[in-house]
């Protein structure tokens, strides 16, 4: 059996042939069955989501019509909802609870969504796999004993897991589609300010953004377009109208110029990862597209300039959390010294290595070698983006250069940091982008097939065509699951 989309359940909710807390008691009670194996969740709303879908149910009886009518809802835990914990997957926070819902939330539960928990993360969103979390570990639903990739791990697992039918995620340099790609679903990273980030605890402010989650690119448009738009609770949401991307999906690539990147040449891939990718390539110009090469010469910097950038932005966004107004405290005599007892405590390796990186790279005396130059580049690098556009409507590339890998297999961070050389150059530009199911190989010692993702990116607010793209080429491929949670079936589940 396929998994419902939200399109699918939105339409049955809204018809009143099935009701939104049915909805929310089947989705806690597949959560209690699979998340055990998954570890998708840090915390579970079911009671939140079970009195949320008993209004929306009244809503509908009284005429309302709404988008996301009974759609469970996975959320991210660096995403405020009111009332409930929010913690970063942070010792730091890990008993806050959120005094307010973050508008990107509270769009999709005025839509009708449902909110079924709050899923994990890399602490405060910094790494690849998930295993930066201080609270929780999560698997692939894959192969349990892989990572989900990160940090939208959890919301990824979700959804991969059928513990959820959408999830928000937040993506810095990677984090949506990355995670997506490992787990063979859609993510969404839309363009820098189209999705406000009132609400999502801050990593590094120029480059956050909240996107979608789901099994089909036409549920990541419904999600996009119920959430995007100009927010005055966050100034750098930008005031301009949101093209809706739902009603703009195509069946074909003709007409469309594909750019395939010059740098990223697939040669340095496993063989069976570049099969994958060539036959992408070649799907897509079997779907009518002309591929283009493009030039994106300064791209390579992209780990470099964000590793700079991401870390200098994430030393100023995390002082805040210093034990005297959130979570955390641990006493000290004086306030400088618990200050730093709290956050000794508070934060795990990875956040405290990005503190001190940043806190560098910002002291007078490197400011202008290091942050001021990387500003430089990350300029450089949305102007060869811009020169690339000039010739093609979207940039076609993996979104990752491996599968999903086992648990413990990076130990390095840089390692680590260079999962994201296909995502980065993006999010430094801007620029929409997402990653869609492509095709499966089996490495030496998977217990099965696992996903790869094509990641398809588009100039500045593009979203509608690059969407619509992404459509065509989901539905002229068919590489998404349609046996959903093959590791989870049977005996998989217990563990
Ligand atoms: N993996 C990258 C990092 O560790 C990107 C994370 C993200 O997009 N939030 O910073």
């Amino acid at each position: 059996m396929s998994e419902e989309t939200a399109v699918e359940i939105a339409r049955s909710v809204n018809a009143r042939e099935t009701s939104a807390v049915e909805r929310a008691v089947a989705m806690a009670e597949r959560i209690a069955e699979r998340d055990g194996a998954v570890g998708a969740y840090l915390t579970q709303t079911a009671e939140l989501a079970r009195a949320h879908a008993e209004t929306i149910d009244a809503r509908i009886a009284a005429g309302e019509r709404l988008p996301l009518a009974g759609v469970p809802l996975a959320i991210k835990d660096n995403m405020c909802v009111t009332g409930t914990r929010t913690t970063c997957a942070s010792r730091i926070l890990e008993h806050w609870i959120s005094p307010y819902t973050g508008t990107a939330v509270q769009r999709l539960l005025a839509a009708g969504a449902l909110p079924l928990g709050k899923t994990n993360l890399d602490e405060f969103a910094m790494g690849s796999s998930c295993e930066n979390s201080a609270l929780g570990k999560t698997a692939n639903p894959w192969d349990l004993g892989r990572v989900p990739g990160g940090s939208s791990g959890g919301s990824v697992a979700a959804v991969a897991a059928g513990e959820a039918t959408v999830a928000l995620g937040s993506d810095t340099g990677g984090s949506i589609r990355e995670p997506a790609a490992f787990c063979g679903v859609v993510g969404f990273k839309p363009t820098y300010g189209r999705v406000s980030r009132y609400g999502l605890i801050a990593f590094a402010s120029s480059l956050d953004q909240i996107g979608p989650i789901s099994n089909t690119v036409e549920d990541s448009a419904l999600v996009y377009d119920t959430m995007a738009g100009y927010d005055p609770m966050d100034a750098t949401t930008v005031d301009r109208p949101v093209e809706p991307t739902a009603n703009g999906l195509r069946e074909d690539l003709r007409g469309v110029r594909i750019g395939i990147v010059k740098e990223f040449g697939l040669s340095a891939l496993e063989a069976d990862v570049r099969a994958v990718y060539e036959r992408a390539y070649a799907d897509l110009e079997k779907l009518g597209a002309e591929l283009v090469e493009v030039a994106l010469p300064t791209a390579d910097y992209g780990i470099a300039t964000y590793y700079l950038i991401a870390p200098a932005e994430c030393s100023s966004n995390l002082a805040r959390f210093d034990g005297m107004r959130y979570g955390l405290r641990v006493e000290a005599p004086d306030v400088g010294a618990t200050y730093e007892a709290t956050r000794a405590a508070g934060f795990g390796d990875e956040v405290k290595r990005r503190i001190l990186i940043g806190t560098y790279a910002l002291s007078s005396g490197y400011y202008d070698a290091y942050y001021v130059r990387a500003q430089k580049a990350r300029t450089l690098i949305a102007a060869d983006f811009a020169k690339a556009f000039a010739s093609c409507d979207a940039i076609a590339c993996p979104a990752a250069a491996t599968p999903a890998f086992q648990f413990a297999a990076k130990a390095d961070p840089v390692s680590m940091y260079l999962m994201d050389y296909y995502t980065i150059p993006m999010s430094l530009a801007g620029l929409p982008s997402l990653s869609v199911p492509c095709g499966y190989v089996t490495p030496p010692g998977a217990r099965g097939p696992l996903p790869l993702g094509l990641e398809l990116s588009g100039p500045l607010f593009a979203e509608r065509s690059l969407l619509g793209i992404a459509h065509a080429y989901e539905r002229g491929t068919r590489h998404a699951a349609a046996e959903r949670i093959p590791a989870l079936s049977g005996a998989g589940a217990a563990r």
